[in-house]
């Protein structure tokens, strides 16, 4: 089968650059949201990190309205039927995307392939709830999709193996490199990403050190790019409780209790960099760490 068109659903962080990297390597996408107002943010996300990229002289100019012509944004799912490849990245929630994907698998035609961008999600109970098991797989993209070099690929326990050589040969064709990953929570990235964050808020809570001090002693101690706190923000913070709440019950291990801290910043409604405020107040000119 050759994959042509691809539905995206889910025009939030992830969604967007996923989009935004098929349309740049000459895939058409359709590109689905529940919502309007977030689907136009997607659409906005992509125009303006296209901008940035002609900026740089990473494109030309012309490239851009080609690019963003083969993005077509929409609120129903049916106009991406014809797909040949799903790729679902919709809010972090096992509810949620079980009933997308029964959606999912009574919308589009029978041999497209359905994958999910989760970062914890057992890919073989998502692939439970279709008619297709053998066509699901985690196909898990990093953020900011544009710029990560990563795709871990996830194999259910009944995904075929025509089914993964065709997602490893699409993530190649968008100039991504794929690594394989069982299917076990958190898979690679995040069973040693997330702990590392978990572990920063807890150091925040009980006054080992501040944000800026905890997120300073990772970049100039670890060489880390960022900070864990600062990059907490930037997946968001909603996302990130949901992926430690998944490793906390699906592997039963208490090391992997979500920090309060989180907790109760996320019940405060300031999930990062997308709300506005998170670890770090994003409302003055550069991010402020707030203290707590
Ligand atoms: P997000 O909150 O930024 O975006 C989620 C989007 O889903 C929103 O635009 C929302 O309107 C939309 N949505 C909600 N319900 C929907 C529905 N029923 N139908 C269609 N759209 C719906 O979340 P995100 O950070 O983009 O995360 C998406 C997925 O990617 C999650 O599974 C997450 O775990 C995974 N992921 C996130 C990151 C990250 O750094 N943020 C990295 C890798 C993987």
């Amino acid at each position: 089968m050759e994959i042509t068109k691809v539905l995206v659903l889910g025009a939030g962080t992830m969604g967007n650059g996923i989009a935004h990297v098929f349309a740049q390597t000459g895939y058409d996408v359709v590109l689905v949201d529940a919502f309007e107002d977030a689907l136009k943010r997607g659409i906005a996300t992509i125009e303006k990190n296209l901008g940035r990229m002609v900026k740089k002289g990473k494109m030309e100019e012309s490239q851009v309205a080609e690019i963003l012509g083969k993005i077509n944004g929409t609120t129903n799912l049916a106009d991406g039927a014809d797909a040949q490849l799903v790729i679902e990245a919709v809010t972090e929630n096992k509810e949620l995307k079980f009933k997308i994907f029964k959606d999912i698998d009574d919308t589009v035609n029978d041999d497209a392939i359905l994958a999910t961008n989760t970062s914890t999600i057992s890919i073989t109970e998502i692939a439970a709830q279709t008619k297709r098991p053998e066509k699901v797989i985690g196909m898990h993209f990093m953020n900011p999709v544009p710029m990560m070099k990563l795709v871990e690929i996830i194999r259910g326990l009944q995904t075929t193996d025509e089914v993964y050589e065709l997602i490893r040969s699409t993530s190649e064709n968008l100039r991504k490199i794929p690594v394989l990953a069982n299917d076990y929570p958190g898979f690679i990235a995040n069973r040693i990403l997330m702990p590392l964050i978990n572990e920063a808020c807890f150091a925040v809570m009980e006054g080992v050190g501040t944000v800026d001090a905890v997120d300073e002693v990772a970049k100039l101690g670890l060489a880390h790019p960022m900070g864990p706190l600062f990059l907490a923000d930037l997946i968001g913070l909603d996302t990130t409780l949901s992926i430690m709440e998944v490793l906390h019950a699906d592997l039963g291990d208490p090391k992997y209790r979500p920090c309060p801290l989180l907790k109760k910043v996320v019940a405060a409604g300031n999930y990062g960099r997308k709300t506005g405020k998170g670890f770090y107040d994003y409302s003055g000119e550069a991010p402020a760490p707030v203290h707590f």
